[in-house]
């Protein structure tokens, strides 16, 4: 099995990026964040839970976050492997991965990290909001809040891979096609 941690600040690309990697070596993308919007486009639940901190541009809590991760896992017992975009996103979910994992006899192998500078991240996302309808990425507060709360909490989570030496970083900026040739060039040296 093959498992990578798809990581990147918001708009550094991982949605388009997980769609090609995972048709490519045939593994399930799971996107916390799809998964967040799909609930609260159906009205479920755990959708009006979510919906109040996305809006914000804040993380949904742990709890919520890691038991939906768990079940989506669980809902693919013959998966290949799991792309996982957006997740883990704090240390403490990447710990509830690492463990949900080993009881299952499995591992992540790798952390691919696109990397992006700040100044081309709003851009892109204020450029997204004029036409993916999601509202945040049309508000620059929002936005500038997402990158906020990534730094504090997420960034951190690059170096609990570093320290299982499997922490890949990737040049984010260029052709969409010269970006997933870096990822399938990382995961190919595996
Ligand atoms: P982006 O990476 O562009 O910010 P996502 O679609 O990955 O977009 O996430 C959108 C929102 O969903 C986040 O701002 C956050 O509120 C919520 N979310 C997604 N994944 C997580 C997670 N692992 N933990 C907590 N909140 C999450």
């Amino acid at each position: 099995m093959i498992n990578i941690v798809l990581f990147g600040p918001p708009g550094a690309g991982k949605g388009t990026q997980a769609l090609r990697l995972s048709e490519r070596y045939g593994l399930v993308h799971l996107s916390t964040g799809d998964i967040f919007r799909r609930n609260i486009h159906e009205g479920t639940a755990l959708g009006r839970s979510a919906r109040s901190y996305m809006d914000k541009g804040e993380l949904v809590p742990d709890t919520v976050t890691i038991a939906m991760l768990e079940a989506e896992v669980d809902a693919h017992p013959h998966a290949k492997g799991f792309i996982f975009d957006g997740f883990p996103r704090t240390e403490k979910q990447a710990e509830a991965l690492d463990s949900f994992m080993a009881r299952k006899d499995q591992q992540i192998s790798l952390m691919l990290s696109l990397q992006v500078p700040e100044q081309e991240l709003k851009k892109r996302l204020l450029q997204r909001g004029a036409t993916s309808g999601r509202a945040d990425d049309a508000n620059p507060e929002v936005v500038q809040n997402r990158i906020a709360v990534y730094a504090r909490e997420t960034a951190p989570v690059a170096h609990y891979y570093k320290r299982q030496s499997k922490l890949v970083r990737i040049d984010g900026v260029g052709p969409l096609d010269v970006i997933s040739q870096r990822l399938y060039d990382a995961i190919e040296q595996l």
